[in-house]
């Protein structure tokens, strides 16, 4: 018997494929792009949500003479500036002339929508 159970808002697990941490209502995960349900009846229905915030930005290196190093930081705050968390989501260094295009989204997806039924195991 395929047992069920309703994922709390929030909720969430790790990619099998990426290990990237992910919300348990997540049908597709955001990092690899792999499918992470297969078998719920609710999965096709599962809505994606909506961007919130795209925010997309192109970097380029100026200097001609030498390379730099770029470290791309990530943090969330909450209502009151309060910081939730922060990381070093990428680091890399770019060679004289080149050029590196970063994006940020957040989806929000309605939590009614996010308490879908999701297979246990
Ligand atoms: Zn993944």
């Amino acid at each position: 018997m395929s047992a069920a159970r309703p994922a709390a808002p929030g909720m969430t697990r790790n990619c099998p494929h990426c290990k990237s941490t992910v919300l348990a209502s997540a049908s597709i995960c955001p990092a690899c792009q792999h499918h992470l349900r297969f078998n719920s009846p609710t999965a096709a229905a599962a809505p994606t949500g909506y961007s919130a915030l795209q925010v997309e930005g192109t970097v380029r290196h100026r200097q001609l003479d030498e390379p730099c190093e770029f470290c791309v930081v990530l943090s969330i705050a909450n209502e009151r500036g309060e910081q939730i968390t922060r990381q070093v989501v990428g680091v890399g260094v770019l060679q004289p002339s080149e050029s590196r295009k970063f994006s940020v989204s957040v989806n929000l997806m309605p939590a009614r929508a996010a308490q879908l039924k999701v297979p246990t195991g």
